[in-house]
């Protein structure tokens, strides 16, 4: 289920100023119901990253409900280290909602940025409405998210900065860059296999803010990328990753111009990336994208929260 990243500390184990990373690729809940293919609904693979010194880690979107804590923090605690912050990237509830089991845990703090902080509580209010409707076992989401100053921490003397990107699959997103391994931890802005979630998109009216927030990412030139949703069995490359995220994009905004129905988009979506997973993700983007283009007058908010139920 994981994979191993090292950059440096395997190289030099001794040196004692370097840092690694490791990923952990979580499967999704188990949900009920169909896609209109008739297969099983199912949500996308969930990644959290472990950054980590000699002594000290941190760790990144700790996902969402108890049981995926449990596996997570089997997998952390493993790794034999002093688990100083969980950082979460953005406010979707797939991301954070299992934080509080993971910091009580270890002992960690949760940090987040200013907006992501607002967004999570923005989806403490729409859990009953969405996110239990479809998921058991989520725990109790208190948001204990502090800021840090300048949007900067530390791991061993080596600097943690979040960059905040504004709205890509939803508002007030962030990155976690970690110069010193030429990482970028890219929550949802960058996607690596996986259907992205286009659904928030028609709050905003199109994709121009999420294609500037993937120039945001490129701009601090990473070599590796984790993607907070992403088929385990690709890399970490940087450049392949923005790439194919840019090309979805530009791909939907075509299929969106030539497909009349969901129905139609939904599988032409299917037959140009058969192997990305997350299938139900994408019928709820979907959903939301043709929900707004047939009722003009309708409430945004309430079609794109109805496109997952
Ligand atoms: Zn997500």
């Amino acid at each position: 289920m994981s994979t191993s990243h090292a950059t440096g500390a395997e190289a030099a184990p001794s040196a004692g100023d370097t840092l690694a990373y490791d990923v952990f690729v979580n499967d999704p809940p188990p949900q009920d119901g169909v896609l209109p293919n008739g297969e099983p609904k199912l949500f996308s693979p969930m990644a959290s990253t472990l950054i980590y010194g000699r002594v000290d880690a941190v760790l990144t979107d700790p996902g969402m409900t108890a049981d995926q804590a449990r596996v997570l923090g089997d997998w952390v605690a493993a790794h034999d280290r002093n688990l100083t912050d969980i950082f979460v990237t953005h406010g979707h509830g797939d991301h954070w909602f299992a934080a509080g089991l993971l910091a009580e845990r270890f002992g960690a703090r949760v940090v987040a940025s200013e907006g992501t902080i607002a967004q999570m509580r923005g989806s403490v209010a729409t859990r009953p409405l969405l996110w239990d409707k479809v998921y058991s076992g989520i725990p109790e989401t208190p948001v204990t998210a502090v800021t840090v100053p300048d949007n900067r921490f530390t791991l061993e003397g080596h600097d943690l900065v979040i960059v905040e990107v504004g709205h890509t699959d939803s508002d007030d997103t962030t990155v976690l860059h970690v110069p010193d391994l030429d990482l970028v931890v890219a929550g949802d802005v960058i996607y690596n296999g996986v259907h992205m979630y286009l659904g928030q998109s028609v709050t905003v009216g199109g994709f121009g803010t999420w294609r500037d927030a993937i120039d945001k990412v490129e701009a601090l030139a990473p070599r590796h990328i984790v993607s907070g949703h992403q088929n385990k069995q690709l890399d970490d490359d940087a450049a392949r990753q923005i790439a194919e995220t840019r090309r979805y994009l530009d791909d939907a905004e075509h299929l969106l111009r030539s497909k009349t129905t969901a129905l139609d988009f939904f599988n032409a979506e299917i037959e140009r990336y058969p192997d990305h997973l997350g299938r139900y993700v994408l019928w709820a983007g979907t959903r939301a994208l043709y929900g707004v283009r047939e009722n003009p007058d309708g409430n945004v908010a309430q079609i794109v929260l109805g496109s997952w139920l």
